[in-house]
């Protein structure tokens, strides 16, 4: 799949989506997980994304898959080893994101000391919203509400203020360990409130100065 991204005349493939653990303090606690003290990364394959306007696709290997909002951060200029000071220069533009999650199996990967790839992989696993230019106006990704929907109920409030480690920190760090590639996608982290989806949901995931995801779920 390609993406469009502001600033680049051509259409993009992502060639990688880095997603990060516990970056919200609330969810860590809803997890009874510890706060990390570095970020914690994993990653999707880029089948797993899908556009908004889509679906989520529930796999029959679970039984519980689960809703987490996150803000998504679109590399632009590729680098290694990128500074924070220079690190959201590299950004060129934002989205709404969900990282659906197979809580069940990630339990069971966590119990055997298993990675994540199978509970957080699956295809259409990674919805991506209409990407937003990074320098339009009022758009601040460290200062923007970020919500999640299910047919219309709020699930999901948080602000983006409490995410623990910044989108400059974070695109400094991922980079001093993989080189960043234009059209790679950063997935920061969901705040408290996941909890899991159905067969015929409708899923609006919001992030404040971006427009909304839009997503059904269907088995
Ligand atoms: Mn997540």
């Amino acid at each position: 799949m390609t993406i469009d991204v502001p600033g680049h005349a051509d259409p993009l493939r992502p060639g990688k989506l880095l997603c990060i653990g516990r970056n919200y303090a609330g969810h860590a606690a809803e997890m009874k997980s510890d706060v990390p003290d570095e970020p914690m990364v994993f990653l999707k394959p880029s089948t797993a994304l899908v556009r908004g306007g889509g679906a989520v696709a529930l796999p029959p290997q679970s039984e519980e898959v689960h809703h987490e909002v996150e803000g998504v951060a679109v590399v632009g200029t590729g680098g290694k080893n990128i500074s924070e000071e220079d690190a959201l220069g590299h950004v060129a533009g934002y989205a709404a994101g969900l990282d659906m999650t197979a809580r069940d199996l990630q339990r069971g990967a966590k119990e055997r000391r298993h990675p994540w790839s199978v509970a957080k992989g699956f295809d259409t696993f990674a919805p991506l919203g209409p990407i937003v230019p990074a320098e339009e106006a009022g758009l601040d990704m460290q200062d923007a509400a970020i919500r999640l929907s299910v047919n219309g109920e709020t699930r999901q409030d948080g602000h983006t203020r409490h995410m623990i480690f910044s989108v400059a920190q974070l695109v400094a760090y991922c980079s001093g360990i993989f080189t960043l590639e234009a059209g790679d996608l950063i997935y920061t982290g969901t705040p408290e409130g996941v909890g899991p989806v159905e067969d015929g949901d409708q899923l609006e995931a919001t992030v404040e100065g971006l427009p909304p995801l839009r997503m059904s779920v269907r088995r």
